[in-house]
């Protein structure tokens, strides 16, 4: 059984975010670590490292994923927003080494108008720089394959292998595979056949070692849409049939499959209840 959770809110409280997890039957949790709508983020206390490690444990949450900030932009031409981006990163790749949170999922940034080439580069240049300013830190990077709205790139297996192959660290990045994104973007999973075809590509292109999460979101928009907009599990154009497979299938048994869907805890609870009793 794959470790299933969903995002957890917890406003500057991130010591009660395990219990929460628990109360809504959540084996893995996400989280943000600062607030994600601030540049700022200051650092985890010690004491509220300790405390969470502890909860994490007296409530069984056998794994935390961090998601970055969504400000940054670790692509961004302009070289006040690139200073910046970086900066939140290394602090997020910090607050999550205090965490001892072994993912850190983020979106892999934006070419604003310069190209797609110009942003696998430059994404590739932000992580080599933020990996080798933390130095005692080992999360892993997990770039999330994106919906291809606006000049968001890594909305193709060819572009997240480009940003993990220019980069001198490939060995401490990853990849997450969010349902809703990857169906926006073109990637069909609702047959079994194009299922199997999607992620042979996907191993073929990136390599299935490197999968380590996944967002389950059903999809609001049709197939290759490049619009997200996320709809709750069995509600959207992916349909139950989809989460069941990847809940069910052997090669993704030890994965945290985490949901983002919209309708609050309530919602989350029953969705996790449902996908854990499916057979
Ligand atoms: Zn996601
Ligand atoms: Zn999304």
């Amino acid at each position: 059984m794959p470790h299933i959770g969903c995002h957890i809110s917890i406003e500057n409280r991130l010591e009660k975010a395990p219990a929460r997890g628990r109360e809504l039957g959540c084996a893995a949790i996400q989280i943000f670590t600062s607030n994600q709508m601030q540049w700022r983020g200051n650092p985890v206390a010690p004491e509220t490292a300790e405390k969470f490690r502890v909860e994490q444990a007296k409530n069984k949450i056998a794994m935390v994923i961090a998601h970055d900030s969504y400000l940054v932009n670790l692509a961004s031409p302009e070289p006040v927003k690139l200073a910046l981006s970086r900066k939140a990163f290394i602090e997020e790749i910090q607050r999550s080494q205090a965490l001892q949170i072994p993912y850190i999922v983020f979106h892999p940034g934006s070419h604003m108008e310069k190209g797609v080439e110009y942003a696998l580069k430059k994404i590739a240049e932000s992580l080599d720089y933020a990996i080798e300013q933390t130095p005692d830190c080992n999360s892993m990077l997990l770039l999330e394959i994106t919906a291809g709205q606006g000049t968001n790139v890594g909305n193709a297996f060819e572009e997240l292998i480009r940003i993990i192959e220019h980069s001198a660290h490939p060995d401490r990045l990853g990849v997450c595979f969010d349902t809703c994104h990857a169906f926006a973007a073109g990637y069909d999973l609702v047959s079994q056949e194009k299922y199997d075809e999607t992620f042979t590509r996907f191993d073929d292109i990136i390599g299935l070692h490197r999968l380590k999460c996944f967002h389950l979101n059903d999809c609001k928009k049709p197939l290759g849409s490049r619009v997200d907009r996320h709809a709750n599990l069995g509600e959207g154009f992916l349909g139950w049939e989809v989460f069941k497979r990847i809940a069910g299938d052997d090669r993704f048994a030890e994965l945290p499959m985490i949901m983002e869907t919209p309708g609050g805890d309530e919602n989350y609870a029953r969705e996790i209840r449902a996908l854990k009793t499916t057979k």
